[in-house]
């Protein structure tokens, strides 16, 4: 019995060489997350660290890539040791020879090997790319080879190898996407519009938050997603004024909205999506008020995206353009710049204007550099996420606006000259909303 891989294993062979060349004679350590428990013997569903699956392909935990590009051997994976009785109660597990073959990796040995050969594997390199903090225990074995490493050496007046971080330095490769990324991204994004579709068929007044999110769940992996990208937020009435609302489990009332901010992985690649619709199927005036004001913040920033513009001048212009709404509305009083520069628009608008997306929903990657605002480049992709969110116990804004909360969310790729919507499928205008519903 084996398993294969999801994707073709030279997509991370490639990626390894694209790595190698920015990082000649320096080592870098990547290490799978352990795993988590739940409750007693039971453990939370594993999942890859992006950057470890990013350059390896390989998933199983108690594993980790060794990588000294331009050395022999280049590629080293540490993996669990074959055992038939763990394999009886756990499911298939690789081993160092068929990982090695399989995923194209140089050499690989048992995991409990790790402190012994990379204190050999790293004489001679000059520094070490690891990301501190994230395992202790990791840490404290990487801290002990390179006391060894460093020992080794002789009186030659030389502290510990230099450690520096490879979280960063991976993030900047997965911030520009390559057509098999752009491919995998469209696919989640597809697999997660596809589902607010049905989703937006589905609603009936009366239904648990809870029912819904396990509808989101069957859409998602029957079209194919993995899992969820990252835990829904399915928010209805004045529950969708926190903006994290974890606890889906109250009643989705007529004459509510509905907050749903659900995203599928796909091939370790998330969609994020957010729609705000009426449990009943019908905007109140109120709502469809705050709604299409919303929406037009949303598409105004949409037409403006093109490479060169800055996230931050994105955020700006959210900012500006979320104030102008709140004035004409009533929830907010005085001059724009002073209300802006008091960060009181924060009090209805209290996030930014979106994020980096890909392997991981908050994707890696800078948004400043050396304290620079990043311009936007093709094939960067990222959220668009304007929302306004009026607490039900907010006396200071009028009483028609209290316990609504809305927020609208898509996912672009920049391109040479604009941008392409890749979750244009789902509707956002209040009308085809509306349409979709009464089916
Ligand atoms: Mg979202
Ligand atoms: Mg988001």
């Amino acid at each position: 019995m084996s398993r294969l891989p999801h994707e073709s294993v030279d997509l991370f062979v490639q990626r390894r060489k694209n790595l190698g060349r920015k990082i000649q004679g320096s080592a870098l350590i990547l290490a799978a997350p352990p795993e988590s428990i739940r409750n007693h013997d039971v453990h939370h569903p594993y999942r890859q660290s992006s950057s470890l699956y990013y350059l390896t392909g390989f998933e199983e935990p108690d594993s980790v890539l060794l990588f000294r590009p331009g050395m022999t051997p280049e590629s080293v994976l540490f993996v669990r040791r074959k055992d038939s009785e763990r394999e009886t109660w756990d499911g298939f597990r690789y081993g160092p020879e068929a990982a090695s073959q399989i995923f194209k990796i140089d050499q690989c040995y048992p995991i409990d090997e790790f402190e012994e050969r990379t204190t050999e594997f790293l004489k001679g390199i000059d520094k070490l790319y690891y990301r501190q903090a994230l395992h202790r225990e990791m840490d404290e074995t990487i801290q002990k080879i390179l006391v060894k490493v460093s020992k080794s050496q002789g009186r030659t007046g030389l502290g510990l190898l230099p450690v520096y971080d490879a979280e960063d330095l991976i993030g900047e490769l997965r911030l520009i996407k390559t057509e098999p990324e752009i491919i995998n991204l469209r696919k989640a994004c597809q697999i997660s519009a596809e589902t607010h579709m049905e989703v937006m068929r589905y609603i009936r007044p009366g239904m648990n938050e809870r029912e819904i999110h396990g509808f989101i769940l069957y859409q998602m992996m029957k079209k194919g997603a993995a899992r969820e990208g990252y835990g829904s937020i399915v928010a209805s009435g004045n529950n969708a004024t926190t903006l994290h609302y974890v606890f889906n489990d109250q009643i989705c009332k007529a004459g509510d909205l509905l907050l749903i901010d659900a995203g599928a992985e796909y091939n370790y690649y998330t969609g994020d999506i957010t729609r705000s619709i009426p449990v009943s199927g019908h905007f109140t005036n109120e709502q469809a008020h705050l709604y299409e004001a919303v929406l037009k913040v949303q598409k105004t920033l949409i037409a403006s995206l093109r490479p060169g513009l800055t996230f931050k001048e994105l955020h700006e212009m959210g900012a500006q353009l979320l104030t102008d709404v709140m004035l004409e509305l009533g929830l907010l009083e005085g001059r724009k710049n002073d209300i802006i520069e008091a960060q009181q628009h924060r009090r209805y608008y209290p996030h930014g204007i979106g994020h980096w997306l890909g392997m991981d929903v908050h994707d890696a990657g800078y948004y400043f550099i050396k304290g620079q605002p990043r311009s936007l480049e093709e094939n960067m992709c990222f959220t668009i996420e304007p929302g306004l969110y009026i607490p039900a116990h907010d006396t200071k804004a009028p009483e028609r606006y209290r316990g609504i909360g809305i927020r609208i969310e898509d996912n672009l790729r920049i391109t040479r000259d604009g941008s392409e919507n890749m979750t244009l499928l789902v509707p956002k205008e209040i009308a085809e909303i509306e349409k979709l519903m009464a089916h």
